[in-house]
């Protein structure tokens, strides 16, 4: 490496001011850290990724005191889950016992224009709009990055200490930084209702039956997102065949009071599609880097954790990085580093069990039923399931018991409603199901990178 720009170096060079790193840059901020941010599109983002936050994210964001980021963009206040299984419902409240907080449904452009525009008061953040196009590396340590501003033809480089790579579900750079296993599992199809009913308003509808799940949640307080899942190699082509499948397949399935709504809005075709991917995290340890977000990780979007897991990674990283007064010292900065991806699971894991799990139940017909018969129970049984989807309770062996229970009961339940009178103690199908699905999902979640029940429990994801 030339001697260029190392005594220019500063503490954290961010790649990508989204969800995750414009949230470290604002919270290492405060710790009087010297941050450039490097986002290739400053402009408010029109997506359907990010827009319902768990209370565990919520609460994460409390912690870091930037609640104040969900203010003044008619985000929704969310007390809970509507489970719609066929023609019948439950409704499961998010706890709030202790005072947790509820969650909230936002466009995630405006609430991440809320964090951009706050990163870009900090005095010690620099924030330069332009795309990064190389990790640069000295010997075997990241050192900077180089980078296109907008509309600029050269490229430029920055130096740093620390460099955090959080460009996102398509990250072009992960793979420098982790051993990436990551699967597609098809996409999600997202359209906006417009001024309608929900069975519950300022509540999430997970809607569950033959066809594909939908979930419902609302973004303002005129509109509501759908997403569909849409299994496929590739998304659907989006004309008029496509648009009369959906109806014939989810009309129907939508709550009465939302089918006008639906209809209006596949009949507007503004349809957008967006691809769902299962990736454990596996880094490698590279000194001077750190990976972050979904570049690292991600979980199926059914149940809405992708943010509060990143809120988790970044609140779990400022803390290791918060001790460390020099940043020019590689062990210090490499000990913190080795500590976050060594921990992270423990804030990261059941959010990550749970959405992947509850994914494989929704498509098998016997467990999607056992399932809703199982929360339907109320009490623990809907409590403890909503605590952890919420992001709020983080008992891996909890969710592991009512996984395991939920097929027991299934079972239970089946067998008595074919053979009455017949008592079942050893549960059959049904938990083999359950075991399968959940397993892998266990052993993925272990923070040993590259390790060999990892790479087997990969191949067995379902
Ligand atoms: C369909 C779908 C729905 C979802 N719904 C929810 C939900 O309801 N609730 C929830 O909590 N999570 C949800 N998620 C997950 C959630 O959106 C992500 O977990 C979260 O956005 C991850 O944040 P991130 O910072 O890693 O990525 P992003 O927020 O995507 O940020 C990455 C940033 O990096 C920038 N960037 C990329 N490449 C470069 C480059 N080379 N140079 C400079 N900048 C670059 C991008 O422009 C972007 O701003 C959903 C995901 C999907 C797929």
């Amino acid at each position: 490496m030339s001697n260029t720009g190392v005594n220019t170096k500063v503490d954290v060079l961010i790649v990508g001011a989204g969800i995750a790193g414009a949230t470290l840059a604002a919270n290492l901020a405060k710790m009087g850290k010297n941050i450039v941010v490097v986002e290739r599109d400053l402009s408010e983002r029109d997506v359907i990724i990010g827009e319902l936050l768990q209370p565990g994210g919520v609460q994460k964001l409390e912690e870091m005191g930037f609640t104040s980021l969900i203010d003044n963009i008619d985000a929704q206040p969310v007390y809970g889950y509507d489970i719609i299984y066929e023609d019948r419902d439950y409704l499961i409240p998010y706890p709030n016992k202790n005072g947790e907080p509820c969650g909230f449904g936002f466009r995630n452009g405006a609430f991440l224009q809320n964090i951009r525009k706050h990163i870009l008061t900090q005095r010690n953040i620099r924030v330069i709009e332009g795309t990064v196009t190389n990790l640069i590396e000295d010997e075997d340590a990241i050192v900077g990055v180089s980078y296109k501003r907008k509309l600029a033809a050269d490229e430029e480089s920055l130096y740093a200490h620390l460099t955090v790579v959080t460009d996102g579900p398509l990250s072009k750079f992960r793979e420098k930084l982790s051993k990436p296993f990551n699967k597609l599992n098809g996409y999600f199809l997202g359209l906006l209702l417009k001024n309608c009913e929900l069975p519950f308003a300022n509540h999430g509808h997970l809607i569950m039956g033959e066809h594909p799940p939908m979930v419902i949640y609302p973004v303002t307080s005129t509109s509501w997102r759908v997403l569909i899942d849409f299994k496929g190699e590739k998304p659907p082509r989006l004309g008029r065949d496509f648009k009369k499948f959906l109806l014939e397949e989810f009309k129907q399935a939508m709550p009465k009071s939302a089918r006008a709504a639906f209809v209006a809005a596949v009949e507007k075709g503004k349809i957008k599609t967006f691809p769902n991917h299962r990736l454990p995290a596996n880094p490698i340890k590279k000194q001077g880097a750190v990976l972050l977000g979904d570049a690292l990780n991600m979980r199926h979007p059914l149940t809405g954790g992708g943010m509060t897991a990143a809120f988790n990674d970044v609140l779990r990283l400022s803390n290791n990085l918060e001790t460390i007064s020099d940043f020019s010292n590689l062990k210090q900065l490499g000990k913190a580093i080795q500590k976050f991806y060594q921990t992270r699971h423990l804030g990261t894991q059941t959010t990550n069990i749970l959405a992947d799990g509850l994914y494989g139940v929704v498509y098998n017909p016997d467990l999607r039923k056992a399932f809703f018969e199982y929360v339907s129970r109320g009490d623990k049984y809907a409590e403890e399931t909503c605590s952890i989807l919420a992001g709020l309770n983080k008992d891996k062996k909890l969710l592991l018991n009512h996984f395991i229970a939920m097929a027991r009961y299934g079972t239970q339940l089946k067998i008595s409603a074919e053979k009455p009178g017949v008592v079942v103690t050893e549960s059959l199908s049904m938990v083999k199901d359950a075991v399968g699905i959940i397993t892998p999902l266990l052993l993925s979640e272990k923070p040993d990178p590259g390790n060999k029940l990892m790479l087997e429990a990969l191949n067995r994801i379902v």
